[in-house]
């Protein structure tokens, strides 16, 4: 996706939901006016109609005056509410306007805010002295809080879901640019593998081209030369193909390695021999330090041997001058330890957290001109883990790296 368009999709998005939020708020404030209005409607309502019931009850007989009965009055009050949607149990009170008193009331500690209270409703009780203004008054001291509940639950339910819409969209994003990031990764892994695939193929045929003259081959250092340099770039090509072959296999969950007892220093004296030439090229050594004793560990051997020539190929790739590797082992608190050191380029403290990731390179990686994949460290930690075994290192910028391995015996 270009980026453009990425930057166009976002901001839309961020327009729609801001006014989203924005018509909810205002729909919730008419919301709130109308369930005020038919909240009072709806008090109104059920006021009539206890009020007709009141009367029509008292109408006509003198028995009836004395047989007003208050808790009747507030029972019916809250049965007229019920029928009319309004689930809630206001204080109520019988006011004589006249004489300016409560003749009665739910709550006698609440009578100077039921006073207040605009819910009040004529009403002439029998038996009460005539002449004298009388009304109902209802207090619903928590008429906000039922109205708020009404209309803003769907405010909560909206944000909720406008929360969740958000949310989707930026897993969405994020996924769009990790397969992104995928993409360029693996064009460019197949662009290095190329590269890494023509170079050793071009220098078998050279020398293969060489040997076929007469001249060259009669010489026997010079065949001797040309041999090896097959046979280096020919091991070469295998570790690439194996590295590529056992990391994709290890994707596996179901892989196992291959254990037995092996003996590491052959291992190591093996791989040391197979740089040989390309460390004389370039007029770089490898030292070697194998102090473990015993050398023999229970372990893959060929996955061992590919850790080793991987650790040993990166500190000459990652050499800007001669490279100088120092390759040791040791038996430290029972685990066998391998160390590869070079002295070359270093990776600073933030790569360092990342090269064991797969296909991770660190960013400067094409401008030394070195080719490579992002997946030797990976399998090499993979191959650490499956041998219950850990790997750290230790590097600085233009200073040099060290890995260390330390693997159960
Ligand atoms: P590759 O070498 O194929 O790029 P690796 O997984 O072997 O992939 O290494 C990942 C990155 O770690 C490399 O791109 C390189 O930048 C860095 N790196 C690995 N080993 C060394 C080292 N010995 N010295 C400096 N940088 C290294």
């Amino acid at each position: 996706m270009k980026r453009w368009f990425r930057v166009f999709i976002i901001s839309v998005f961020a327009i729609a939901a801001v006014s989203l939020v924005v018509i909810q708020f205002f729909q919730t404030r008419r919301t709130f006016s109308i369930n005020d209005n038919m909240f009072n409607v709806g008090v109104s309502n059920a006021m009539d109609e206890v009020i007709s019931q009141l009367n029509g009850n008292s109408a006509g007989t003198e028995e009836a005056s004395t047989a007003f009965n208050y808790k009747e009055l507030d029972s019916l009050i809250v049965e007229e509410l019920l029928l009319n949607g309004i689930d809630m149990h206001p204080d109520v009170g019988l006011y004589d306007g006249t004489q300016g008193s409560f003749l009665y009331s739910t709550d006698s500690r609440n009578e100077n805010n039921l006073e207040e209270s605009p819910y009040r409703y004529n009403f002439q009780p029998a038996g009460v002295v005539s002449g004298n203004q009388i009304y109902i008054i209802l207090g619903f001291p928590k008429t906000e809080l039922f109205l708020q509940r009404n209309s803003w639950l769907y405010t909560y339910m909206s944000l909720f879901l406008i929360l969740i819409i958000a949310v989707m969209f930026i897993i969405s994003l994020r996924t769009l640019a990790i397969q992104r990031k995928l993409d360029q990764m693996k064009t460019e892994f197949i662009n290095n593998m190329t590269h890494e695939i023509k170079t050793p193929l071009a220098t078998i045929g050279l020398a293969c081209e060489m040997l076929q003259d007469d001249s060259v081959s009669q010489d026997n250092d010079t065949r001797r030369n040309f041999i090896s340099i097959i046979s280096d770039e020919n091991q070469r090509l295998r570790v690439l193909v194996e590295t590529i072959l056992q990391s994709a296999k290890m994707s596996n969950k179901n892989f196992k390695i291959n254990c037995k007892e092996v003996d590491i220093h052959p291992l190591i004296e093996r791989a040391t021999q197979s740089f040989k030439l390309t460390l004389a090229n370039r007029g770089g050594s490898i030292e070697t330090h194998l102090d473990a004793n015993p050398s023999t560990l229970f372990a893959d051997e060929l996955h061992l041997s590919n850790l080793i020539f991987n650790l040993v190929d990166n500190g000459i790739k990652y050499s800007t001058d001669a490279p100088r590797i120092v390759i040791s082992t040791a038996i430290e608190d029972n685990r066998m330890v391998l160390r590869v050191q070079d002295h070359g380029i270093g990776i600073s403290k933030e790569d360092q957290k990342h090269v064991f990731e797969k296909f991770y390179r660190v960013s400067t990686g094409n401008i030394h001109n070195v080719k490579g994949f992002g997946i030797g460290l990976n399998y090499v930690s993979e191959v650490v883990r499956l041998h219950h075994g850990t790997i750290s290192l230790e590097s600085e910028l233009g200073q040099g790296t060290t890995f260390t391995v330390s693997l159960p015996l």
